[in-house]
């Protein structure tokens, strides 16, 4: 077979593929080739053939040569949005062309305005036995000239090998795709890509026409669309399993935008509370609570311009090596002076920059002659792109970890000025989205912080409130026009912003501010005591902890031992599990932190949304429902008695007391105390410890009655037990502005447990954010609660709040809050318990 020379199918120039900035492209995983950077409007036959696919947007097409080999071309990328705007194909599929024959015009100005980069990947998909030689240097290029050639091979490889005759189990499975741009190219490419992992025969269907999952172009070729219904057959040993993980990753919406034609602005949230709220009233989602009132400060931040070509490769691996090695040690240095989460999201980042893979992706990058800030760039977004397509929220927010280290290192490299320069102490930052060192660079004394997009369980949401920022996240677009230096009130405890308050609302927000600072201070300066309701009844107070550091601080709040160690952020970036010898160090660390106070451990929680990278688990469809919680240690019996080993080890002994998380059955409870008792026979200790359940699951909770017989205690995970009895995803920012702990049915639960309880005298606390939640404090008490356990800052301002309230009101309060409809009512009853219930 002789060779087949390719010629330029458009006037620009033309660029390795590394450089297109999507990975599918970047990363080969449609196939070999180059791309052109167009300065033309028009794109040509690459080779004389027939037109086998052309997408119904005119974005893409795909010529077969005469030996068989398919060139597919990608006008652009994304551009499968402009939903067939500013294309205009003159051709159809099945037409026979002539080599330079013109196939698609396109309207490159509003492709500039429009799409994300008009650069365009021209593709050896199918390869006809041959493979790309000779490729044209990078520079400019004319239509028509020599671009690259289709090289014969010695082995044919023609169409993509299936792994064996289909003989073997088969497997079907239907569903619609809610892709909004259907099955483009780059949903495409992933399907293949995972397809050809797999031990199994899988072909993709719509109607009567079929493809392998394994060909790209054969599955664009059925021009799946947004609403189709496919079928996945599958043969081999691995059908099922194959048919599971693609079925979840296309399920999973693969990083594609939701389709949602009914919402306005698809990109950003609409308001979550939009009914009752007045004109100039924003609507969002509390991630910290607080009032502010302040002068508005945009955050906008641009991508960092940085040149595509490098000035040759010693120099760029110098200029990267000397900003990367700056940038190490600013991490390190402000790792060090932080605590608590800030700390712990620093710590990661350090870890990130030292990952291998971003180094080598990079020198690759300027080996091929890229700029030092254009490889570090298309490196991070690779990676981030792998981690937000996952369809694992939780590792989704890690890729705007990443996305921060691109910035910052590409600020070094430029000379760019640093973030905190800009905001001044009582500003309210608004932002688009925010990334963790954004908020971490800022100085301290920002008012209040108010995010268009984000989840509740972000890292910057997480640090905002370990920072006792009042935050709304998921406001919506409308913040964003808000001018520079307006004077607004962010109410995050409401859930509210005010865009344009009146002189009174300022007044009266600025007079509950100044009650609000006194009240803290009055709290600080009697959190040490003990603490006990108005009518005296003695509740403890504890905190949450989730590092070595934040014991000492926690105790110097008034915290009275530690109501639940979240043991899994201990151990969330490393690639091993922790052995023994590092979880007693740092098992001992808190429990010295706390001078003999209680220690709760709570026995490794990972699986749903806390992944740990150490425990390869596999995919799941529902992985909250999956192995989480307890129902991990017990699969991997190993984990949990290393565990057991270490918290038996901490002296003196009977400070830890052990807890299990997500429990669901008693039988699970029973299990964890068999290997507890014969590691203690073991180890020869005597004292008992104490051993408790989490309520997390309505399960536990109305059969705490049973369970109170086995466990020692009980703590209520009000986050999870919203979630379960809600069933609503915690980690989905869709439905944050509903999940709410003071929905009734979340209350009746709880008071079912405390009950269960008390039949046999154990105590139950809470250790879920509700008990962090001042509104919520009464009525928790007056459903039989006597332990809380809250966010480390709260604990003051929660010792305080009980000791003002008698136990007698709270259950008169509690009653009533059991009765209401909704939780919007029990929290209005609640504000109405709280301005009755507090002394003026
Ligand atoms: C809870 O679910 O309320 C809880 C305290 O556990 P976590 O938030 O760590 O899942
Ligand atoms: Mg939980």
């Amino acid at each position: 077979m002789a060779p087949i020379i390719l010629s330029a199918p458009l006037e620009g120039w033309v660029t390795p593929l590394e450089a297109v900035p999507d990975p599918v492209f970047a990363g080969r995983m449609l196939g070999d080739g180059i791309a052109i950077d167009p300065t033309g409007d028009t794109l040509h036959a690459p080779c004389a053939g027939r037109i086998v696919g052309l997408q119904s947007t005119g974005h893409a097409i795909t010529i077969e040569a005469e030996n068989g080999a398919q060139i597919l071309m990608h006008l652009g990328i994304d551009t499968v949005a402009l939903d067939g705007r500013g294309f205009t194909p003159l051709v159809a599929i099945g037409d026979e062309v002539a080599s330079g024959d013109p196939l698609i015009r396109f309207d490159l100005d509003l492709l500039v305005q429009s799409a994300r980069a008009v650069i365009t990947p021209i593709l050896l998909t199918e390869t006809g036995g041959t493979v790309v030689s000779d490729i044209a240097a990078p520079g400019p290029i004319a239509v028509g000239a020599a671009l690259m050639t289709l090289q014969p091979t010695a082995t044919s490889a023609g169409a993509p090998q299936e792994p064996h005759d289909a003989s073997g189990i088969s497997a079907t499975r239907t569903l619609r795709i809610d892709l909004p741009h259907g099955l483009h190219a780059r949903p495409a490419a992933r399907i293949a890509a995972l397809a050809r992992e797999r031990d199994a025969t899988v072909t993709i269907a719509k109607g009567d026409r079929s493809a392998s999952a394994r060909s790209p172009t054969g599955m664009l070729g059925l021009g799946i669309a947004f609403g189709d219904e496919i079928t996945l057959s599958a043969h081999g040993d691995d059908a099922d399993q194959a048919l599971d993980a693609l079925v979840a990753l296309i399920a999973g919406g693969m990083g594609e935008a939701p389709a949602t034609p009914a919402i306005p602005s698809p990109s950003l949230p609409p308001s979550p509370v939009p009914d009752d709220l007045a004109p100039g009233t924003i609507g969002g989602v509390c991630a910290a609570p607080g009032l502010a009132v302040g002068p508005v400060r945009q955050h906008r931040t641009a991508d960092i311009e940085v040149p595509v070509h490098g000035r040759g490769i010693a120099v760029e691996t110098q200029a990267f090596d000397d900003a990367h090695s700056q940038l190490v040690q600013d991490v390190a240095r402000q790792a060090l002076a932080a605590r608590g989460p800030a700390q712990a999201i620093l710590q990661a980042h350090a870890a990130l920059l030292d990952d291998p893979e971003l180094r080598e992706a990079t020198n690759a990058g300027i080996a091929r002659g890229e700029s030092a800030g254009h490889a570090w760039r298309m490196a991070i977004r690779q990676q981030a792109d792998i981690l937000r397509t996952g369809g694992n929220a939780r590792l989704a927010e890690r890729a705007d970890d990443l996305l921060d280290l691109e910035r910052r290192l590409l600020a070094l490299l430029v000379g760019a000025a640093p973030t905190a320069d800009l905001y001044a102490v009582g500003t309210i930052l608004i932002a688009d989205d925010l990334l963790p060192s954004d908020l971490i660079a800022i100085p301290e004394g920002l008012a209040a912080l108010c995010i268009a997009r984000g989840g509740p369980t972000s890292h910057v949401a997480i640090l905002a409130a370990s920072m006792g920022l009042p935050t709304l996240v998921a406001a919506g677009a409308a913040v964003l026009d808000i001018a520079e230096g307006t004077r607004i009130i962010v109410d995050a405890n409401k859930g509210r912003l005010l865009s344009h308050p009146t002189a009174d609302e300022i007044a009266v927000a600025e007079a509950q501010q100044a009650a609000t600072a006194r009240r803290r201070a009055d709290a600080l300066a009697t959190a040490a005591a003990a603490c006990h309701t108005a009518d005296g009844t003695r509740i403890e107070v504890f905190a949450n902890l989730g590092a070595a550091s934040e014991a000492a601080p926690a105790v110097a709040n008034g915290a009275e031992g530690c109501g639940l160690l979240r043991t899994e952020f201990l151990f969330l970036d490393r690639d091993t599990a922790p052995s023994v010898a590092e979880q007693h160090r740092d098992y001992q660390a808190i429990a010295d932190g706390l001078a003999g106070r209680p220690l709760i451990v709570r026995l490794l929680d990972i699986g749903g949304d806390k992944p740990a990278p150490y425990l390869t688990m596999a995919a799941e469809e529902n992985p909250a429902l999956g192995l989480r919680g307890i129902r991990v240690g017990l699969a991997h019996p190993a984990l949990l008695e290393d565990q057991l080993r270490a918290i038996l080890q901490v002296q003196p002994i009977g400070q830890c007391r052990i807890m299990l998380p997500m429990v669901a059955r008693v039988e699970e409870l029973r299990d964890v105390r068999r290997v507890l008792d014969r590691l203690s026979a073991e180890m020869e200790i005597a004292t008992p410890i104490a051993l408790g359940i989490m309520v997390e699951t309505p399960a536990a909770a109305v059969t705490a009655d049973t369970l109170a017989r086995e466990a020692d205690f009980l703590s209520i995970g009000t986050n999870d037990l919203t979630q379960y009895t809600l069933a609503m995803d915690r980690a989905n920012p869709a439905v944050a502005s509903a999940l709410d702990g003071l929905h009734p049915a979340v209350l009746r639960l709880i008071a079912q447990t405390c009950r269960g309880g008390a039949t046999h005298g154990r105590w139950t606390g809470v250790c879920g954010s509700l008990a962090s939640d001042p509104l919520a404090v009464p009525i928790l008490l007056g459903l039989g609660v006597t332990e809380l356990s809250a966010a480390p800052a709260m604990v003051p301002t929660i010792k305080a709040r009980v000791r003002e309230i008698s136990l007698e009101a709270c259950r008169a309060h509690a009653q009533a809050v059991l009765a209401c409809a909704s939780a919007p009512e029990v929290r209005t009853l609640a504000r109405r318990f709280a301005s009755e219930e507090t002394p003026a």
